[in-house]
């Protein structure tokens, strides 16, 4: 696709002024006053118990401008170590009806297929939990698109809201499920400027690709603003999830570069799906579908600690009622509810888990457990898992953006 001239222009601003560059050192860094609470002694309540399924989301194969077929990129799902491989080929459900879905199922990894739609003249969209005979229609407006996946009983979603090359742009469009808020190739991009070239360089001569990926994780602020607006007041869920768009081969300077690999580019960020637990074989394709349209899962950079077994859960102290991340928990006006969060310990004590309400922090704790009881105000509540090297008092140094939950949504009921 030709690149617009306003396209061009985005590109040259993000080389020369380098906003990427400056997200990632500023990023470095945390203030947090006062808020800093102790964590609890107890292991934070979860509710319900789920098996933690890591996926590596909207991957590009032979079937549109990714540079391997199916079985490769497969062997890359093992390598890596994900549980699962959702593709989202160009305007194609031609993977499922030649039965690669059915293929893996019993595999592990196993195989998700979905599809990227493209809308307005170059903007996208995913249509996940589509039927094999969904072919979407190219070019039409994003609004056309949103409603044929969802007379297709598919689940859409927004996809890279706020790329330098493919920035969404219509946000008065209704009906979408979710946002792909953490995009991976968004992230790389932004880091295409004359201050991260160098280091990226020299990371990559030094220490590998891994290594670059890391310095490249930085939090998605512009797509998470526009997430929580969307979520404000806790009156419209909207599904949350990190993706890598993986080609396996990236466009520079009108060339192609076989970078980074399928395999790295699963490291690096994942969306983790809570389904229940015992659930095997194929059963797992239709629970992580549910999961995904719940919005029971997190999203992560696994590149810097493995979150597996992370949670989120809000509890009403009045009703007892339990819910976990993605659902809605209904509270009468200024009944108390109890929030409670747990990292992984295998990142040891150097966790700070922030709770949001409706984009605004409320309360923190570090140590790898929140737990705290607020007035339940309707609103959007989400958790962030930050990693950080060291702290004075309440402020952080060396932080990096680590997890995102989906919100728990809470509603006040009249008496
Ligand atoms: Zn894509």
């Amino acid at each position: 696709m030709a690149s617009s001239f306003s396209t061009k222009l985005r590109i040259a601003y993000n080389v020369v002024f380098a906003p990427g560059f400056f997200d990632a050192m500023a990023g470095r860094f945390a203030f947090v006053p006062s808020l800093v609470s102790l964590p609890t002694a107890a292991p934070a309540e979860s509710g319900t118990t789920f098996a933690d399924l890591r996926g590596a989301l909207h991957n590009h194969s032979t079937y549109s401008d990714g540079l391997s077929d199916i079985p490769t990129i497969m062997d890359a799902g093992a390598e890596a170590g994900v549980d699962f491989v959702l593709l989202a080929d160009h305007n194609t459900m031609e993977p499922l009806r030649d039965g690669w879905q059915e293929r893996y199922a019993e595999s592990s990894p196993f195989l998700l297929v979905g599809t990227e739609v493209t809308v307005n003249n170059g903007r996208f969209l995913l249509a996940l939990d589509v039927p094999p005979e969904y072919e979407p229609e190219k070019e039409v407006s994003a609004q056309s698109g949103i409603d044929a996946i969802r007379a297709h009983g598919g689940f859409p979603l927004i996809s890279l809201p706020f790329d330098m090359k493919h920035p969404f742009d219509d946000w008065s469009v209704s009906g979408y499920d979710g946002l792909e808020v953490l995009n991976f190739s968004t992230t790389a991009r932004r880091h295409i400027n004359f201050l991260s070239l160098p280091i990226i360089v020299y990371l990559q001569k030094t220490q590998g690709i891994a290594a670059v990926i890391r310095w490249m994780a930085t939090r998605p602020d512009a797509a998470i603003a526009r997430w929580d607006s969307l979520t404000r007041g806790g009156k419209r869920q909207v599904v949350g999830i990190g993706s890598l768009d993986a080609h396996a081969q990236m466009k520079m300077f009108g060339r192609k570069y076989p970078i980074p690999t399928y395999t790295d580019s699963f490291r690096a960020c994942q969306t983790h799906v809570l389904i229940d637990v015992g659930i095997t074989g194929a059963a797992r394709i239709a629970a992580v579908n549910a999961a995904l349209r719940a919005g029971r899962c997190y999203f992560s950079y696994d590149c810097l600690g493995d979150p597996t077994g992370f949670t989120f859960a809000a509890t009403n102290i009045a009703s007892g009622a339990v819910v976990p991340m993605g659902e809605r928990l209904a509270a009468h006006g200024g009944e108390k509810v109890r929030f409670a969060a747990s990292a992984t310990k295998a990142c040891g004590e150097k966790v700070l888990l922030r709770l949001y309400k409706d984009g605004k922090p409320v309360a923190s704790s570090v140590g790898g457990t929140l737990e705290v009881t607020v007035s339940g105000d309707a609103g959007a509540y989400r958790i962030e898992a930050f990693l950080f090297a060291g702290r004075v008092g309440a402020f952080f140094y060396g932080v990096r953006p680590w997890v995102y939950s989906n919100p728990v949504y809470v509603s006040e009921i009249s008496r």
